[in-house]
């Protein structure tokens, strides 16, 4: 059903070897058009599953939205050009050459390169990367294709970044499969549209400004680890006070840093952010330029919305510290810390409990001291089989759980569900519970304002046990 998506990724690695056997701007072309129209095709797939599925305040901003965007170009501040899509590509336009801030994504890299080039036609001579994520370097390789001699600047440590994502890419694929299913079933392993690869040309490490002008046009590449990870780069256009952020604040701006992963993916320093964000709240910017949705103007609000952002990271860390430091469980702390209304960001990607628990274990490892038991493999979920005998079976812990999910319960009824379905996987009464606690939770999530990873991850376990329940009927 989905046989298309092989078909691209054959395509694309096609792409690769064609162009350099053929070895002509023509053959390069056609290909790239291949590749657009393949693309197009899996983006509109993308969107028409994804549409059904956003809450009924989708004129919210969220970054499910994200796959239905339109790819088409816009213009900011005269020499910026940006293409739209799931990720954005932006091209600064001067005399002596163009340059490229992120690349999108690669099923819509060639569409982005087409319309960019015939709105800013000349020579790519820089192209820099904001982080090692696939939304942001996915069209590099096509560009290089053209622009061999493209300087490629990146953070010092994005080759380290590239390098663990590649290492793990089945294992984080088979999670984003899980969260969103119309993903292709694998990675494209070859040509344009495969991850990694990339080497920059010009590494900037921390503690350091790379500096250059271009055509009268002044950039500065800064390093500002923190946010969606420790190889984050932004660019500064001092003139123009123009700041591309990449992914650095995030998809939703302002918002509550997402220094957990559900996905995976390695933990985000809370308090390498909080000096990355006083560094960039000292530039002052009158525009930010995200990859992902639309540039923010003015520099009273940005300055306003970056100290908020501050604020509330260094809130969270320091009172997640004081509470270790209280001798106060993890799990209370989850509970327990909140943001103070006048920090009240979103957390509709980055999740406040979840960040307490970040840094907890950050700092202080998994071992919680709380039990032997945690230190070795054999876990509790290994016995719920034999607890479920001992207990008279799926019936009493059903009677409970529903009892829970009546007191609006749903973390605890869940427990008891867990334990119920390990004796008897099919039940139905089980699987019946299980789907209004999950509803209940999503109920919750929704309410709190949805983070993203968090409903995402709801949903698909919903679905999942409404196809059990469809088999049992
Ligand atoms: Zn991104």
């Amino acid at each position: 059903m989905r046989n298309w998506w092989k078909g691209l990724a054959v395509l694309l690695a096609g792409a690769t070897g064609g162009y350099f056997m053929a070895g002509t701007d023509l053959g390069r072309v056609l290909e790239e058009r291949q590749a657009e129209a393949l693309g197009s095709l899996a983006s509109r797939y993308v969107a028409e599953q994804v549409r059904p599925q956003l809450d009924a305040s989708a004129a919210v901003k969220t970054v499910a939205g994200l796959n239905l965007i339109e790819v088409e170009v816009d213009r900011f501040q005269g020499n910026i050009l940006r293409a739209t899509g799931v990720a954005n590509t932006y091209l600064v336009q001067t005399p002596a050459g163009n340059l490229l801030f992120d690349t999108g994504l690669s099923t819509q890299a060639a569409q982005h390169k087409r319309l960019l080039q015939k709105a800013a036609p000349g020579p790519v001579t820089h192209i820099v990367l904001s982080h090692s994520h696939a939304d942001h370097i996915g069209g590099a390789k096509f560009w290089r294709a053209e622009f061999p001699n493209a300087q490629i600047i990146a953070h010092a440590k994005f080759r380290a970044g590239q390098q663990y994502l590649k290492a793990l890419q089945p294992h984080f694929w088979s999670r984003n499969r899980l969260l969103y299913p119309f993903m292709p079933e694998e990675p494209p392993e070859s040509g344009f549209a495969a991850y990694g690869g990339l080497t920059p040309d010009v590494e900037v490490a921390d503690g350091t400004v790379h500096r250059f002008i271009l055509g009268g046009v002044a950039f500065e590449a800064l390093p500002a680890p923190g946010a969606e990870g420790e190889d984050n780069l932004v660019l500064w256009l001092p003139q123009q006070r123009a700041l591309f952020s990449g992914d650095f604040f995030g998809p939703l701006f302002p918002m509550l840093p997402n220094l957990f992963t559900l996905r995976g993916e390695k933990f985000r320093d809370p308090v390498a952010y909080v000096a990355s964000l006083d560094r960039l709240i000292a530039l002052r910017p009158q525009m930010v330029l995200p990859s992902h949705f639309d540039p923010v103007v003015g520099e009273e609000r940005l300055v306003a919305d970056m100290q908020a952002m501050r604020d509330a990271t260094a809130y969270v860390h320091d009172q997640t510290v004081a509470g270790m430091n209280a001798g106060k469980s993890l799990w209370a702390l989850m509970r327990e810390i909140e943001l103070p209304p006048e920090l009240a960001l979103s957390q509709g990607h980055g999740k406040l409990s979840w960040n307490v628990r970040g840094i907890w274990e950050h700092y202080s490892t998994w071992f919680h001291f709380e039990s032997t038991t945690e230190l070795y493999p054999t876990q509790v979920r290994d016995l719920y089989p034999e607890l479920a005998t001992l207990s008279g079976g799926a019936g009493p812990l059903i009677a409970k759980a529903w009892q829970r999910l009546d007191q609006g319960q749903p973390e605890a009824a869940l427990h008891f569900i867990e334990i119920a379905l390990a004796g008897e996987p099919q039940n139905e009464a089980a699987l019946q519970a299980r789907l209004d606690a999950l509803r209940q939770l999503l109920q919750r999530a929704v309410a709190e304002g949805g983070n993203h990873s968090e409903t995402g991850w709801l949903k698909s376990r919903i679905q999942a046990t409404e196809q059990a329940l469809g088999a049992e009927a």
